[in-house]
């Protein structure tokens, strides 16, 4: 007995000391992709192709998968910067806090815990390096807004790699001073800044730690939607790929990598469908890089993927038991696009007919050709066309992070009716957001959990302290 009792003991031991840590860590975060954002790409996909049914996202088909609560300390509803501490720090804050709670204690984030264990650590997004979610991991300010701030603290972490598409007040303090330019602050740190892959490219081997931001003249806040890509632009899937390479290389003891998909929220607030499902199916791309380097280590790599929030409410169904998600497929550009074509088109001459209108309508959104619309329908536009093109009463619609021409937002409520898809909300909700993950420690994010458990689960996996 005493034998067999030693025996099992050894077993144990040995099956313990094989269990893989998690060398290096994979972090996506699709901001503003709850349940249905993940299943309405799948079935949108699915329609694409003549069908009805799924077509999977990779990471929706990883082995492990659960859910997770998001409300924060403050609210039922949570914002993205008290979501994003919940998920880096395992701790609940108020609303607009980035890594400090409510009584302004520092709270230690998962990616410094990360760089203590000897790790190389990445902090990447679609959209700005000092927006809420990748802030989350390096900075601690007491508001998202203070994004001058925000950025002062990006050296101090002194992470590896950051990357996104630039920087949302270089200059200009929270209280509204000019200040000194944080990119020479961030040189001088050690920093090398690539603007542009090609950039990064040439200057990768040399530099000592990266921040990789878009090219000269391209929009600070965020890298272009997936739907408006043009040849050039700078991708999620990229940055990724940089990352990778940038963390790998030289002497090599693990990495953690935060990768955000950051419009999926921003299309959601927009209530804009097809948008939101390519942001969707773009973070899976990103993801795709991960899963590749994971066939490679697969004893030593997690990937994780989940959402800070849901945004919209978005509702797969909203009368009968159809969902038209193929005409979304007609839609050419996003909201945004749409809005800046019917804003040039205003400006063009002093009377703009009606016909001219409908054929730009035609073409970007699929009206009266591929999709025919109801009376009510048409008219919603027509009234759009009458208040904004004739009385010129033109009076945006503002939305988090968009601007948009009455004629715009009409014509993109159209488009939800047509598709069958309902939004309750032009902000985020409290529904449950998904988790999955693949590989070293992945067994740990089954089942429902909070959000705070993530991260410390992620450091359970890779034995981070
Ligand atoms: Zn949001």
């Amino acid at each position: 007995m005493k034998r067999l009792m030693y025996l099992l003991f050894f077993v144990l031991l040995t099956g313990a000391a094989h269990a893989q840590q998690a060398k290096y860590v994979f972090y996506f975060i699709g901001d503003g992709m709850g349940v249905n954002q993940v299943n309405g790409t799948e079935m949108y996909l699915a329609e694409k192709e003549g069908r009805i049914g799924i077509k999977p996202l990779l990471f929706a088909t990883f082995p492990v998968a659960g859910v997770a609560t998001t409300f924060s300390a403050t609210n039922s509803i949570t914002d993205s910067a008290a979501a994003g501490t919940a998920l880096s720090t395992g701790v609940k804050t108020y609303n607009s806090a980035i890594c400090m709670d409510g009584d302004k204690n520092v709270l230690q984030t998962v990616a410094e815990k990360a760089k203590k264990a000897g790790k190389k650590v990445g902090v990447t997004t679609s959209v700005s390096v000092d927006h809420a979610t990748p802030a989350s991991f390096y900075a601690h300010q007491p508001s998202r807004s203070m994004y001058y701030e925000i950025a002062l603290d990006l050296p101090k972490a002194d992470f590896d790699f950051y990357a996104g598409s630039g920087f949302l007040k270089p200059t200009t303090t929270a209280d509204k001073q000019e200040a000194p330019s944080i990119f020479p602050i961030i040189e001088e740190a050690g920093y090398t800044i690539a603007r542009g892959l090609e950039e990064y490219k040439a200057k990768e081997a040399d530099a000592k730690k990266m921040v990789l931001i878009q090219k000269e003249g391209a929009e600070p806040s965020c890298l272009p939607y997936a739907i408006d890509r043009r040849e050039g632009d700078l991708t999620l899937a990229e940055i990724t790929e940089s990352a990778v390479s940038f963390l790998t290389k030289g002497s090599n003891k693990g990495f953690f990598l935060m990768v955000e998909g950051g419009k999926i929220d921003w299309a959601c607030h927009s209530n804009d469908p097809a948008t939101a499902f390519e942001e969707v199916v773009d973070m899976d791309n990103a993801v795709k890089v991960a899963y590749e380097f994971y066939k490679k280590h697969p004893k030593e790599t997690l990937i994780v993927i989940t959402a800070d929030h849901e945004t919209g409410g978005l509702g797969l169904g909203t009368s009968k038991y159809e969902l038209h998600l193929k005409s979304l497929t007609n839609q050419k550009e996003s909201q945004d696009m749409l809005s800046r074509s019917i804003t040039d088109l205003r400006k063009m001459r002093k009377i703009i007919n009606w016909e001219e209108v409908k054929s730009l309508l035609g073409e970007k959104m699929g009206f009266w050709k591929e999709l025919p619309l109801t009376w009510e329908q048409e008219k919603m536009l027509r009234d759009a066309y009458e208040e904004s093109f004739v009385k010129k009463n033109v009076v945006f619609e503002e939305s988090l992070y968009a601007k948009t021409e009455p004629l715009a937002a009409a014509a993109r409520k159209v488009m939800s009716q047509i598709a069958m898809v309902g939004w309750t909300s032009p902000n985020h909700t409290a529904g449950y957001v998904p988790v999955y993950a693949i590989g070293a420690g992945s067994n740990l994010f089954a089942g429902k959990m909070d959000n705070t458990d993530i991260p410390k689960r992620i450091a359970k996996a890779a034995g981070y302290k």
